[in-house]
């Protein structure tokens, strides 16, 4: 077992639950969601069980299976309206909050992010489907990339959305299908461009992409020459700039300088004749995953970038734009748990016990993708004390698939349901089926009620892609 005491066991040493402690749930609203650990509706009912949404968490899993992947609608709603609050308190221009689905693609979350007035962000052909199968109007959709192949822009240019161009490949492809589709289609097609801004933020390695050394979005030194080519296009109309500078941020200099340099590049895009009106800078609002984890508030990190957009245009004499911003893991990431059912355990003496739950790395990569930390709370005894340091393990055949490291619990036992954290954002869109493992069910909750977002995979999904030739039976 270790011996040293990682923040997250209170003095008192009761579970840290932060948010369920506060019991009343009647300041929801006010409570920014990327600043909790919980969903803001998370309680502990008279059970002694965690609960969410009004539902007892170990009655779902009774209910709906283990692993579970449980969403509170009101966590995500409450996200999606206070960054449009903050917008309008913050931003005297028109403004678009687009949710970037690759948090979380599914037709259930596009559809209440897009009841919530949000428009989104889609990076493939199959999060352009899903959104516009959840109803969400293209002329709210963006589509990004950089490898989109001849299909998805098609796909992207016949829908209607605007297309967010990376490269001058996709540029030329562009002109090309478009000047073939003009026969069938007389309207524009609305592209934006992605730049790479050269700003650097302190997060992943992987997951920082507005520094020179990108793999998307032309480089400053070749944006004049796309802006003139531009310019000669007739059927494409270039409506503004964007940049995505990185994830999981918690500070606000790095976006406040962003909004600088691309008001310039908005300027310079203005002198080449082209009708920019909309700027998107990006998402990449952190969250907590931890007690360490210290995110400025959804507010205050629209108020930074208003400000620095607002300051920017004044200093160029620029109208001020279409402001758009697209995060995705500060909307649904603490909106949503993981339930697990305990089973084996193996102490190492001296050195560390495994306690592995019913998932692991195909439920949840980022752990092992990125070194992720997260915690977690044990459902069913939610007042129990705090007693040992434990390595949560995966099931999966793989030594790395290491969930939390060191996960301050009290005393488990099999059958137990522990609840990771912060799982809403790249956990269920980053799944996977490794050592065929069905992939969770998951429910939304919302007034004692829960509802099948995604069903349970199944042995026959499994192999539902599977091809066997005659020639391979013996
Ligand atoms: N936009 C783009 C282009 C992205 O690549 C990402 C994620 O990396 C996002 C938006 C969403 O970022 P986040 O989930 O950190 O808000």
């Amino acid at each position: 077992m270790l011996s040293t005491q990682p923040a997250g066991i209170e003095n008192s040493g009761r579970q840290y639950i932060p948010n369920a402690n506060k019991g009343n749930n009647g300041d929801a609203a006010k409570r920014s969601p990327n600043q909790e650990l919980l969903p803001l509706t998370a309680g502990i009912n008279s059970h002694d069980h965690l609960e969410i949404g009004g539902c007892d968490v170990t009655k779902l899993v009774q209910q709906f299976g283990s692993p579970l992947y449980i969403l509170d609608e009101e966590s995500l709603r409450s996200a999606c309206r206070q960054y449009r609050e903050a917008f309008q308190n913050y931003y005297p221009g028109e403004f678009q909050v687009l949710y970037a689905s690759k948090a979380w693609s599914c037709l259930g979350v596009c559809a209440i992010a897009h009841s919530e007035g949000l428009g989104i962000d889609v990076v493939s052909g199959g999060e352009l489907y899903t959104a516009l199968q959840a109803g969400v109007k293209p002329e709210v959709i963006y589509f990004h990339g950089n490898n989109k192949s001849v299909e998805e822009l098609s796909l992207a240019i016949e829908s209607g959305c605007t297309i967010v161009v990376d490269n001058w490949y996709e540029l030329k492809s562009l002109v090309n299908i478009v000047e073939k589709l003009r026969a069938t289609s007389l309207q524009q097609t609305r592209i934006m461009l992605r730049l790479t801004p050269g700003i650097d933020c302190h997060t992943h390695d992987y997951i920082r992409t507005g520094h020179l050394d990108s793999k998307f979005g032309f480089d400053p030194d070749q944006i004049e020459a796309v802006f003139a080519f531009i310019g000669q296009q007739t059927n494409l109309t270039c409506v503004g700039l964007h940049a995505h500078i990185g994830s999981q941020i918690f500070e606000r200099q790095p976006h406040q300088d962003l909004a600088e340099v691309m008001v310039q590049w908005m300027e310079k895009a203005k002198s080449y004749g082209l009708p920019v009106t909309e700027l998107n800078l990006g998402g990449g609002l952190g969250i907590r995953y931890t007690e360490s984890d210290d995110p400025p508030s959804i507010d205050e990190w629209v108020q930074a970038l208003c400000q620095a957009v607002k300051a920017a245009c004044e200093s160029q004499n620029l109208p001020l734009p279409k402001l758009l911003c697209e995060p995705g893991r500060s909307l649904i990431g603490t909106a949503c748990v993981t339930a697990y059912t305990i089973g084996s355990s193996k102490t190492v003496p001296e050195i560390r016990t495994y306690v592995a739950i019913d998932g692991g790395m195909s439920d949840n990569p980022r752990p092992i993708t990125y070194q992720s930390l997260y915690r977690a709370v044990v459902a069913n005894r939610m007042s129990a004390p705090v007693s040992e340091t434990v390595t949560v393990a995966g099931k999966h055949c793989e030594s790395g698939d290491i969930l939390i490291k060191e996960a301050s619990l009290p005393q488990t036992e099999p059958g137990d349901i522990l609840v990771v954290m912060g799982t809403g954002a790249y956990n269920y869109s980053m799944a996977s089926n490794y050592n065929r493992l069905p992939r969770p069910a998951a429910v939304v909750v919302a007034n004692q009620e829960a509802k099948l977002l995604l069903r349970r995979e199944t042995y026959q999904d499994l192999i539902r892609q599977d091809c066997l030739p005659n020639s391979l039976l013996s």
